[in-house]
């Protein structure tokens, strides 16, 4: 498949673990806001049935009538599920449970893979990033993902176990690499949860540094209970707790990602 590219030259690009609550979603939402502060007009495709990056802007998935769930089975424009955020130049196509469905769905659907890409061309020159927000498992919604994106950032939990699936992750790049999108880069590697007090903390920094080399960000994300408080009043942290360090950490994350483009 080739990609057609942009005028503008958006970078689209994937939020993929596969485990679960490694960061994915918070870094979604933040790293946005922050690039929105920064003059850049960012779309978070929400891409996880959880939802968590569309209500962490506060949007109620009870009251919305569709999400990205209609664009990828029903055919509706994707232009019609943008929805404004209270940040600036921030940009969400909402998630919602109905989207779980899509995960089987899509097996017997035409151009499978290709869905996401598809209905993203019409509208990416309008934004200068677009991150999808994958769910915690590599089925048909992540490949989706891994074929829309032209790079991937991989959110790591400074934790036991830290690198573990990682391979996993790298060989389904791999394969969508060889079979569906040539370019498919990684765009860094994002250590979250970062706790300096402890020494599992600065070994996982040491492992991934080792193992990623450059891609991995200087920045690292810190644990802070501001960055974990932020979503429950519908707010990324760079709004809700601006001098928050966590705030600061994902401000500084959005130089290097601007950097990097
Ligand atoms: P994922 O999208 O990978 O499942 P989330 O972004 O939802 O992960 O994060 C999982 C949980 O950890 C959430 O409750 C979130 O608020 C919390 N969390 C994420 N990053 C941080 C951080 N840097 N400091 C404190 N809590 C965090």
């Amino acid at each position: 498949v080739k990609r057609s590219k942009s005028a503008k030259d958006t970078r689209i690009i994937a939020i993929i673990n596969q485990k679960g609550g490694v960061g994915k979603s918070t870094t979604a939402v933040n790293l946005a806001a922050a690039l929105g502060e920064q003059g850049r007009k960012t779309l978070i495709v929400d891409f996880d049935p959880q939802g968590n990056s569309t209500s962490g802007f506060g949007i109620e998935k009870e009251d919305l009538d569709h999400c990205i769930y209609d664009a990828l089975l029903n055919d509706v424009p994707a232009e019609s599920l943008v929805l404004d955020t209270n940040c600036k130049k921030v940009f969400v196509i909402p998630a919602t449970i109905q989207l779980a469905g899509a995960e089987i769905e899509l097996v017997s659907a035409i151009a499978r893979e290709t869905r996401l890409k598809d209905l993203l061309e019409p509208i990416q020159d309008e934004f200068d990033f677009i991150f999808i927000d994958c769910p915690p498992s590599l089925g048909l919604l992540t490949i989706n993902a891994l074929t829309a994106a032209d790079s991937v950032l991989i959110p790591i939990q400074c934790e036991y176990y830290a690198l573990e699936g990682v391979t996993k992750l790298l060989e389904s790049m791999k394969m969508v690499k060889s079979r569906l999108n040539k370019g498919l880069d990684t765009y860094g590697v994002l250590m979250t949860m970062y706790d300096s007090r402890t020494s599992l903390s600065n070994q996982v920094v040491e492992e991934v540094q080792s193992y990623f080399g450059d891609k991995a960000f200087k920045t690292l994300i810190p644990r802070t209970v501001k960055i974990s408080e932020a979503p429950s009043f519908g707010e990324p942290v760079i709004t809700y707790a601006p001098q928050n360090k966590g705030a600061k950490a994902y401000m500084n994350l959005a130089k290097e990602v601007i950097k990097r483009a």
